[in-house]
């Protein structure tokens, strides 16, 4: 690439002058990332015709992985770690008068997702590229990404996301690779001489989708696959022609732009469905484009079109491109003229599909009418799908009327995106073992009961290249310097850092380089925030989206706890502590954002009471998302996954924070199960309910929050405070919906239940961490198994058992 810093200086200055008309001396930062950016781009370019062109000759099975969401962040310090460039392009700049670190700060951080979904589909390209397979992203190239979080009065104020703004340097559109997808209009059939059924789509309207390709550099490997993110634009000519027939000519432009707002913005609702047809059009827009595009790849080889489910796999993340399904039965019957059985036969062995949450607000279920308006044909493919599977139940349960209306993929006039996407596909997966335990014996059972064979776990994984050899260079060089470098490649070999366990040069080196990091984030809190805190207290970090089952609020209330503790008894022996939070609360979502409040207000009082000031701050960093998560994590101490068993999946961030030595304080839920098996009962906190005890509950009704708040004097009094005057609610009603919801809601979250289960953990964290060397002990030995959680780990399993690919000639 650039055999030395002084090839290195030369390329880039000369990519000042031509691409900016600059010169070093009169460049800005953000000239200076501009120019690095692109000349980046430009060297990848060789590597990605290559790969590309391999994939051809060799006819390599290709994955397309279909995700509403990819939430890459920023590219720019990921791309040069896997190119291998971080030290060269940082001295070669350091000589020029730039800082690396300051110039990946003016990248825009592309925030495509809302949380944890778009997050794996992340990690995922980038383990699919490092491992040398041939797996690409199909997504949305939203003008807005995730909305950008203010806290105004300790309030969440949306303000959009411009992340455009600033030139993307990654991206190269594609016009010739553009296709077009159809909404509205009306379909007739009719048969022809040999009596074979055509149908005829018409009085559409129609799009262009235009692909913007985001190259995804493997780590030290040939590979260089690609995200692909569709755009919407509207096709002049048919927009004028249409604006023309309808006698709106002086409203053209406006016509343009609703044609144009498919791919203006991201939901911003995590584990939240609404229904809104903007949304469907949007998942039809991505579904309809990327299955043209498949085809036309697979077109290219020249095959028998009963080869296409050994040359490509269209994997759904959750059910939002649930109409690959439809779509790729469309095209084939449609377009390419095969009937319906090797149409159906190919789109099964074709499609597989991840599953991501039981909770029922968050399943998609689109009204009938709405379907058969927006996709007149892929309602009526639909229906067909749906009849001659309940023809194929009724024959396999005759008379088991109830079985299979709860099987069906239409009732009570709504589409239910997850049957449609497990009757069309041949694979199903959870998130996590207890995630894919519980679909199997409760959520899904009556569909595992029918097709057990289809249903297989893949417990979620991150990468440890943005996650620990990017956010925390310091640790991956102390890894290194002890076990060697194998474990880059293979990330299980962490484990040999066990047998460092008990040595004092490793620990203390640990402890060493997460003291560093912790005072670098305080400093940072300090700087943007004017938050002065103590880095030898305890940085106990809670971030993920805001939401009730994800409980911030046991947090909450905890801490108040704390401070009313401190207050009775200034000299209170504890270890000081720093509670961070990071969320962000869908729009709508009026509970999450009572619980920002909360928290915003309980930092207020604490951080500016001088009785507890020594012991207890408390800091919400706005605008939670990659780029400051790539800040915190490398700090924490204390790793908080406190979800309502059942309710979390897998989670991921739990996986971020281990292996970067934070301790989990966590409930027996999604991934934390696995953590708990991986590290045992002495270096993990666990407690509370167990998903069963939860499950039970709801199932029986036999749970009384009321009952807990009568009996427990210390949850009574804190749960007071939300209303009763105090430092908190000073005498307002701000927090009444929040004690209702405790009190007089029964706590569905199961909050009050578990609060002395978690305080009890947080006690007993507040003793170990005095013990620095056993503390430090006990977060080697969780960096040592976080080998698992890398999605190296995960791909390797979907390759090897869902989409059957391998690796051909990659690692150098
Ligand atoms: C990892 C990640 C998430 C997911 O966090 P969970 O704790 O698993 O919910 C969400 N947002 C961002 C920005 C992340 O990096």
């Amino acid at each position: 690439m650039f055999s030395d810093k002084e090839e290195f200086k030369q390329a880039f200055s000369q990519k000042l002058e031509a691409k900016l008309g600059k010169t070093v001396e009169t460049a800005t930062e953000v000239d200076a990332y501009r120019a690095l950016g692109s000349l980046l781009r430009e060297r990848i370019g060789k590597k990605w015709l290559e790969t590309n062109q391999r994939y051809e000759q060799e006819k390599e099975k290709q994955v397309y992985y279909f995700s509403m969401e990819f939430l890459i962040g920023r590219l720019m310090g990921n791309n040069l770690l896997n190119m291998q460039l971080v030290d060269v392009v940082a001295e070669g700049l350091k000589d020029l008068g730039f800082d690396l670190g300051e110039l990946e700060e003016e990248e825009s951080d592309a925030g495509l997702g809302n949380g944890g979904l778009g997050r794996l589909a992340a990690c995922f390209l980038d383990s699919l590229a490092s491992l040398g397979l041939a797996g690409h992203g199909y997504g949305i190239r939203y003008k807005y990404g995730m909305f950008d979080q203010q806290i105004i009065d300790g309030n969440q104020i949306e303000f959009p996301d411009l992340w455009l703004s600033r030139e993307f340097v990654w991206e190269v559109r594609r016009p010739e690779e553009a296709v077009e997808v159809r909404f509205g209009g009306h379909v007739s059939s009719s048969e022809d001489e040999d009596g074979n059924l055509h149908f005829d789509h018409y009085d559409y309207e129609q799009v262009q989708a235009v692909p913007y390709d985001v190259p995804v550099v493997g780590y030290n490997s040939d590979t260089v696959n690609t995200l692909r993110l569709w755009s919407v634009e509207a096709n002049l000519d048919d927009t004028i022609k249409k604006a023309a027939r309808l006698n709106e000519f002086g409203n053209f432009l406006g016509h343009k732009r609703s044609l144009e707002a498919i791919s203006e913005f991201l939901y911003p609702d995590d584990s939240h469905e609404e229904g809104k047809r903007l949304r469907l059009k949007q998942e039809y827009f991505l579904v309809s484009a990327g299955v043209q595009s498949a085809v036309r790849a697979f077109e290219q080889l020249d095959l028998p079109w009963s080869a296409f489910p050994e040359k490509v796999a269209l994997h759904i993340n959750d059910t939002h491109p649930a109409m690959v399904i439809p779509e790729l039965m469309r095209v084939l019957m449609d377009e390419k003229q095969l009937g319906w059985k090797e149409a159906w036969k190919i789109t099964q062995a074709s499609v597989s599909y991840t599953n991501h949450t039981t909770l029922s607000e968050a399943l998609e279920a689109w009204p009938v009418d709405m379907v058969r308006q927006l996709l007149p044909r892929i309602f009526m493919i639909t229906e067909e799908i749906n009849e001659r599977f309940c023809q194929s139940l009724w024959k396999k349960y005759p008379g088991e009327f109830d079985r299979i209306a709860e099987l069906a993929i239409i009732a009570d006039g709504q589409v239910k995106m997850a049957h449609l996407s497990i009757v069309g596909s041949h694979s199903i997966n959870g998130v996590a073992r207890l995630h894919t335990e519980i679909l199997k014996l409760r959520e899904m059972k009556i569909f595992y009961d029918t097709f057990p064979e289809r249903f297989n776990n893949k417990t979620n994984g991150i990468t440890h290249r943005r996650w620990l050899m990017h956010a925390n260079k310091p640790l991956a060089g102390l890894i290194t310097d002890t076990i060697g470098e194998d474990w880059i490649n293979e990330p299980a070999q962490l484990t040999d850092l066990l047998a460092y366990r008990d040595d004092a040069g490793v620990l203390d080196g640990l402890n060493h380089i997460k003291q560093k990091n912790k005072e670098k984030l305080a400093s940072w809190v300090y700087q943007t925030k004017g938050i002065s805190l103590d880095p030898q207290s305890i940085f106990d970090v809670h971030i993920k989206r805001l939401h009730g089952y994800k409980r911030q609020l046991l947090n909450a209330l905890h801490i108040m706890h704390i401070y009313n503790k401190v207050k009775m008894d200034p000299s209170l022996d504890m270890a000081p502590r720093t509670f961070f939070f990071g969320a962000k609360a869908a729009q709508g979502y009026h509970y999450a954002k009572k619980i920002i409040k909360l928290i915003n207000t309980i930092a207020d009082v604490v951080n500016n009471d001088p009785v507890v000031s020594d012991k207890l701050k408390v800091v919400f960093l706005e605008n939670y998302s990659v780029s400051l998560a790539e800040r915190i994590i490398p700090a924490a101490n204390v790793s908080e996954q406190i979800s309502t068993a059942s309710k979390e999946a897998s989670g991921t961030g739990n996986m971020k924070l281990m292996m970067n030595g934070a301790l989990t304080l966590g409930t027996m839920d999604g991934a934390n199960v696995e953590i708990h098996e991986l590290v045992g009962d002495d270096n993990i906190y666990t407690f509370g309910l167990s998903s069963e005890e939860v499950l039970e509950y709801y199932r029986s009704g036999g749970y009384s929050s009321k009952q807990v708040y009568e009996t427990d004097e210390v949850v009574r009094l804190t749960v007071d405070q939300l209303i009763h005057y105090s430092p908190f609610s000073k005498g307002d009603t701000e927090f009444q919906e929040i004690y209702d919801s405790l009190v007089h809601h029964n706590d569905e979250f199961f909050v009050l239940k578990d609060f002395a289960a978690y305080a009890a953990s947080q006690q007993q964290i507040n003793f170990d961490y005095q013990e620095k060397q056993s503390w430090g002990k006990k977060s080697l030995i969780n960096i040592a198994h976080a080998g698992k959680f890398s999605s190296d780990r995960t791909i390797q399993e979907y390759a090897a058992d869902i989409w059957r690919i391998a690796p051909v000639n990659t690692f150098k």
